[in-house]
């Protein structure tokens, strides 16, 4: 019989297949006695993770390859392998040694009770892990056949390490929708489901798994009638993925042919190629940070203006939205150490540090950017994030003037902000004024107005943009930005959700930023409806009792895969 399991839909796509479980820990019984020392596992283990980063990278998921660009740096890290060396000195075996090691220095960062440090000890944990096999002589866990990977959590460079030919799923009974093997399923276009409570028992003698990684389903076993249920999910999964690519070279517009534009997420030059193909219309969103992480020291004016450069010069007329970075909150740097928060995201994080002593961060970052646009002749779009009102909008214009200072600006940059704090979202029309465009972070927004953390996998259900009170804000600010006639975009994972775009399109938003890979899925959002029916459900939905409702009258707004291309 069939065993039913319920977890978060982390990455899109119905996938059926064998069980696959990750081996367990290599003893030192299990060591081919190779001759290889600390440093040169280490070095190796390095080298394979750099492999990784430049595979990645190389394939447009620059955002993602950063996991092993730090991963690489902690394999090297030298109180790490020191504190394995003294083990060893003292007659423990290498392979105990390194993973005691790994152990201790996770267990240190997850004491600091801190959900980034707790991601970063799995990272740890998993780098040990790396250069223990290499002492073992052992290879890197591989795939035979079409398999499914099944496993408390999965560390990422594992999942990215298995041939994408055969890995056909992932079910983790660990993990949130943002932990790192759900982020990397979603970019290898890898069903998943993750944080799926007893799965390990349930899965523990059974051969075949089915996920749904839309509806966050596992199916252990699967019998006739749920053979038959896959089969029909599977097929509608592959005529929505046919669907989308016939699309592709339609412009993002409802049924009635209104126009919104299109842009893309990128946290990287290098995604550029992707979202250029993809039909992006340019970037609504350059996580900047990205680039900020794995690395030893922050990235100097002149590297970054060259990164700056080629985004805008790939791009060519198209406007790119380069956003300050955004460090704090569940992002920080071992090179810009930041005290202890009690509540990281309410704390001292992005536009906040130029008054807490980073001022100079933020200044060489404007002039890069200033400096591109000089280079390239582009006009650069400058986007600071977490805004709280008027004031910080002054001092950001002052920030980007001290920047320009001294320099003849051949052409000027358009000074924005994102408005993810409520508060900004409250005085929408007395900062829209002020600014040259409005791009709203749903993600932040809405952990903020729901007061449910985004980075939970215990709140998921409290986290839809969708509730009432968030659609609220959003028109507020849309109402806002029109009146003083500047754009507003949205650059939160809403934009990419096939409900939340039609929303936030009846909404009258002007612009969706996303990931290129939801591309398709939106346009055949948009293009299942006209903007009056849109704006009709939008309005209903300003009025309704919880999200859940709401998305339910999105959803049946959209139409079949073979309806909506035309
Ligand atoms: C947001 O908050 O919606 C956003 C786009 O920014 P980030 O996810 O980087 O916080
Ligand atoms: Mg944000």
């Amino acid at each position: 019989m069939t065993s039913t399991l319920r977890g978060v839909a982390a990455a899109p796509g119905v996938a059926r297949a064998r069980i696959w479980r990750l081996p367990e820990r290599g003893s030192d019984s299990a060591a081919s006695g190779t001759e290889v020392g600390l440093s040169e596992a280490a070095e190796r283990a390095a080298t394979e993770l750099e492999a990784l980063r430049e595979r990645l990278r190389s394939g447009g998921r620059g955002e993602e390859s950063e996991i092993f660009g730090a991963q690489a740096m902690m394999a090297q890290d030298p109180e790490l392998l020191d504190a394995a060396q003294r083990a060893i000195d003292q007659g423990r075996s290498a392979n105990e040694a390194i993973r005691d090691a790994g152990e201790d220095a996770a267990a240190t960062l997850a004491a600091l009770d801190d959900e980034l440090l707790a991601a970063r000890a799995a990272d740890v944990r998993d780098v040990a892990a790396r250069i223990a096999r290499i002492l073992r002589g052992e290879q890197p866990p591989s795939l035979q056949q079409r398999s499914i990977a099944v496993a408390l959590d999965l560390p990422p460079s594992i999942t990215a390490e298995l041939d994408p030919a055969l890995l056909a799923g992932v079910a983790l009974e660990a993990g949130s929708r943002t932990a790192h093997a759900a982020i990397l399923s979603r970019a290898l276009g890898i069903p998943a489901v993750v944080g799926a409570r007893g799965l390990l028992d349930m899965a523990k003698d059974a051969q075949e798994i089915a996920v749904d990684g839309t509806t966050g389903e596992v199916f252990l076993d699967p019998d006739e009638d749920m053979l038959v249920e896959i089969e029909r999910r599977t097929a509608a999964a592959g005529a929505r993925a046919a669907a989308d690519e016939a699309l592709h070279d339609r412009p993002l517009q409802t049924a009635d042919g209104h126009r919104v534009m299109l842009a893309a997420n990128i946290g990287q030059p290098e995604d550029s190629k992707r979202a250029i193909e993809g039909g992006a219309e340019g970037v609504g969103l350059f996580r900047t940070e990205f680039m900020f992480m794995g690395r030893a020291t922050a990235p100097d004016e002149a590297t970054q203006t060259g990164a700056y450069a080629k985004v805008l010069e790939s791009f060519g007329e198209r406007p790119v939205v380069i956003r300050l970075i955004d460090l704090g909150g569940d992002k920080d740097l071992p090179y810009l150490p930041l005290p202890h928060e009690e509540n990281p995201f309410l704390g001292v994080r992005a536009l906040r540090l130029a008054d807490a002593g980073h001022e100079a961060l933020l200044l060489t970052q404007l002039r890069a950017i200033l400096a591109a646009g000089e280079h390239t002749g582009r006009q650069p779009w400058i986007m600071a994030p977490m805004v709280a009102d008027l004031s910080d909008v002054y001092r950001l214009h002052e920030l980007v003037a001290m920047a320009a200072f001294g320099r003849t600006l051949g052409v000027q940059p358009k000074v924005g902000i994102m408005v993810e704090i409520p508060s900004v979202a409250l005085v929408a029309e007395l900062v829209a004024p002020e600014v040259a465009f409005f791009s709203i972070g749903t993600n932040d927004l809405t952990q903020y107005l729901l007061a449910a953390d985004r980075t939970n996998p215990g709140l998921a259900e409290r986290q839809d943009p969708l509730h009432p009170a968030v659609l609220r804000a959003i028109a507020r600010v849309v109402e806002g930005g029109h009146a003083a006639g500047i754009p507003v975009a949205v650059c939160g994972e809403m934009a990419g959700d096939p409900a939340g775009a039609m929303a936030l399109t009846g909404l009258g938003v002007d612009e969706l930023s996303m990931d290129a890979g939801a591309f398709g899925a939106v346009k055949r959002a948009l293009a299942s409806a006209s903007l009056t029916d849109l704006r009709g459900a939008a309005e209903q939905a300003l009025h309704a009792e919880s999200a859940k409702d709401v998305r339910a009258m999105f959803e049946s707004m959209l139409a079949p895969e073979r309806e909506a291309v035309g």
